[in-house]
């Protein structure tokens, strides 16, 4: 078994081991007989870092566990000096450390918040590279109960409470009420102590201090099963993620001349807007409609007792040519109107006043077969479209001329 120097000490970037494995494939691994890499496993994600000896310097990609304890350095090249038996230097990267004990040990104090203040207990934790989330069972969690935790949370930081690192038999764990004591592998268990807030069995890497955490901030919840989802960052995360919506809020505001709070009322106010225009526009297109149709009624001359109201318009968009056949065919009952209009589609619509004997389907079919097109519809209403808006004008005579045919 690998011996894992991060479980004594959380803080230690650099040591030194000697190689005792070395594997090519599937991917070129190197086993140690002691690390200072943390393996992805319990929801932390592994170190990265550098492995060097003599001239050579290999890359630490990936880190894990396999399942006789030893632990697996994946490199990105394969080692051409390195062999067993040689001592090497390990350097893990500090930074990413850093951020995954903020993430981890932040996660400790977040669940035993929401034990401590609302007895939900944590079934799964997640760590990303963006956000990291924990599951909480609970079949309700509310708004205030996520503040409050956020609260307490922070506190715990504030307070700067030691975080330390324990190792008790199972017996002993059992005596100390650990809530959730881990199947039986080693008879010796490592606790994480976080003063008088929190303990629990735990092989991660933590910070020695909350207030190294730095601090916690909740984010998204969702109901997922079996309880709720609750995402939330720390540390340099949490800072990281506030400006990013401060950027964005304040683009947000910049759009709309406002301050910053003042975002989603303006965002409310320009939607009713929008409505209140949407609702006058076609109030307008109804009666714009309406007029024009009496007016190409006043236009058209009745032959044997009939009008043929043929029209071509330029940017008027299909619906309002439907809308003024509709007007057309309804203020006088022996209409046949054949509209077209050029942009922003070439469209045509036909349309005859009800109880009139044409067809205007296949009257329409037939038009766009010979025009290139497609459309089609019932005896009194129909509409489509042909490729070529020069063509409209031409295609509504050839209508009109069928019709009388
Ligand atoms: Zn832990």
């Amino acid at each position: 078994m690998t011996q894992r120097l991060y479980y004594h000490d959380s803080f230690l970037y650099d040591f030194e081991a000697e190689v005792w494995e070395i594997a090519e494939s599937p991917k070129p691994a190197l086993v140690l007989d002691k690390t200072a890499f943390y393996p992805s496993s319990g929801g932390q994600i592994h170190d990265t870092g550098v492995i060097s000896a003599g001239n050579e310097s290999l890359n630490v990609i990936e880190v894990a566990d396999a399942e006789d304890g030893r632990v697996v350095h994946y490199l990105e090249a394969p080692p051409k000096q390195i062999k067993p038996g040689t001592t090497i230097r390990g350097r893990i990267d500090p930074a990413r450390r850093r951020d995954h004990m903020q993430q981890h040990t932040g996660q400790h104090v977040l669940s035993a918040a929401f034990i401590r203040l609302f007895n939900m207990p944590t079934v799964s934790f997640h760590m990303g590279d963006d956000y990291c989330s924990i599951d909480l069972e609970t079949p309700v969690l509310t708004r205030e109960q996520v503040e409050q935790s956020e609260r307490l949370a922070n506190e715990i930081i504030l307070e700067n409470r030691p975080v330390q690192i324990r190792f008790v038999t199972r017996d002993e764990a059992a005596k100390l009420g650990l809530r959730k004591i881990p199947p039986a592998e080693r008879d010796q268990l490592r606790l994480i102590d976080i003063q008088e807030f929190d303990l629990n069995a735990c092989g991660g890497t933590h910070v020695n201090q909350t207030g190294q955490i730095g601090c916690i901030l909740l984010r998204k919840t969702e109901k997922v099963r079996p309880g709720w989802r609750v995402e939330f960052v720390a540390g340099q995360r949490g800072i990281a993620t506030a400006r990013r919506d401060f950027t964005t809020l304040t683009e947000a505001g910049a759009t709309f001349s406002a301050h910053i709070y003042d975002v989603p009322q303006q965002i409310s106010k320009s939607l009713e807007e929008i409505r209140n225009l949407r609702k006058q526009r076609e109030q307008s297109l109804e009666e714009l409609a309406e007029a024009q149709a009496a007016a190409l009624l006043v236009e058209t001359s009745r032959v044997d007792g009939r009008k043929v109201v043929t029209r071509a318009f330029s940017a008027r968009e299909l619906n309002f040519i439907k809308l003024l056949a509709q007007k057309l065919t309804r203020l006088d009952s022996n209409v046949i109107a054949l509209l077209g209009s050029t942009s922003p589609q070439p469209s045509l619509v036909f349309a005859q006043s009800a109880g009139l004997t044409s067809d205007m389907g296949s009257l329409l079919k037939q038009t766009v077969s010979t025009f290139g097109g497609r459309g089609g519809g019932s005896k009194d209403m129909a509409q489509g479209g042909i490729q070529s808006a020069e063509r409209i004008e031409e295609a509504l005579k050839y209508a009109s001329t069928s019709l009388r045919g």
